[in-house]
């Protein structure tokens, strides 16, 4: 093994354990942002008995199955959702640095990484995509695109992997993703005569432009229509949700979202190599 694995190894270890240390906080955040909680205080209690969780009971992933996912205090079950999503995201990063490797991009988008598990979660649980994730999403995408290489296209075209081209692209991105948005919110009001989406979806969409670009929103649209659409025929041609129902359709683009920020970058420049030939 040489140095530089070596180094890419420890780092992996690294961002694995913070990983799942932060995605013990992202389980305060989906539980707590949209009731309107605090996230800092009270500490980490038991839902029913009310015990403060310590530390040693606290730790990501592993405290849950020591403990046979029952609280120390009253044995009340905990869902395994919250070392399922501190799994999912050590994994995300993880595997962040292995698609990136040692770039400004991989650290940059560990937060957006994780800003998509807290907004699936929070849009499934209450049909919310919270502006106090989204906002700051989309304002440190366009902060940090002269950063992040998830928003260049080919090599060579229109000033590629050039910080100036990096923040056009992610301006670009957010405008495309919030237009799209806004475009299918209207039309579905003209023709239904009611609201087809909450703003969140708007919002979200800005933040996903603002770190992958024009191709990583066309991608992620794409991608969660196709999959919301598959998934929600059944319940449409039943009419058990009618066209009333409000899909949670940040549940579709948060994977999709995901996706892109792994292959979208490969795909556009694939598709732009196509074009350019
Ligand atoms: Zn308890």
């Amino acid at each position: 093994m040489s140095m530089a694995e070596l180094y890419l190894a420890e780092t992996g270890v690294l961002l694995f354990v913070m990983g799942a240390s932060i995605g013990s906080f992202l389980n305060v955040v989906i539980y707590r942002v949209p009731l309107g909680e605090s996230i800092v205080f009270p500490g980490s209690h038991c839902p029913r008995c009310g015990a403060a969780i310590r530390w040693w009971n606290n730790l990501p992933i592993l405290s849950w199955f020591l403990l046979w996912g029952r609280c120390a205090s009253c044995g009340v079950a905990i869902s395994f959702r919250y070392p399922a999503v501190e799994l999912l995201n050590a994994l995300l990063w993880l595997l962040l640095l292995m698609r990136y490797g040692f770039s400004p991009s991989t650290f940059l988008l560990l937060p957006f990484v994780s800003a998509l598990v807290v907004l699936f979660f929070t849009d499934y649980d209450h049909k919310l995509l919270p502006d106090k994730i989204t906002w700051p999403l989309a304002g440190a995408g366009i902060l940090l695109a002269a950063w992040n290489s998830a928003l260049d296209l080919a090599p060579g075209v229109l000033g590629s992997g050039t910080p100036l081209a990096r923040i056009a692209s992610a301006l670009a991105g957010a405008a495309l993703g919030y237009g799209i948005f806004f475009g299918l919110a209207v039309t579905w009001q003209m023709l239904f005569a009611r609201e087809a989406m909450g703003g969140g979806d708007l919002k979200m969409m800005l933040g996903v432009g603002a770190f992958l670009g024009l191709g990583g929103v066309v991608i992620t649209i794409f991608l969660a229509s196709v999959v919301g659409t598959f998934l929600s025929l059944p319940y449409l041609l039943t009419g058990r949700w009618g066209m009333t129902r409000e899909l949670p359709f940040g549940c579709f683009l948060a994977p999709a979202a995901l996706f892109a920020a792994f292959y979208g970058p490969d795909l556009a420049r694939w598709y732009l190599g196509l074009l350019t030939l």
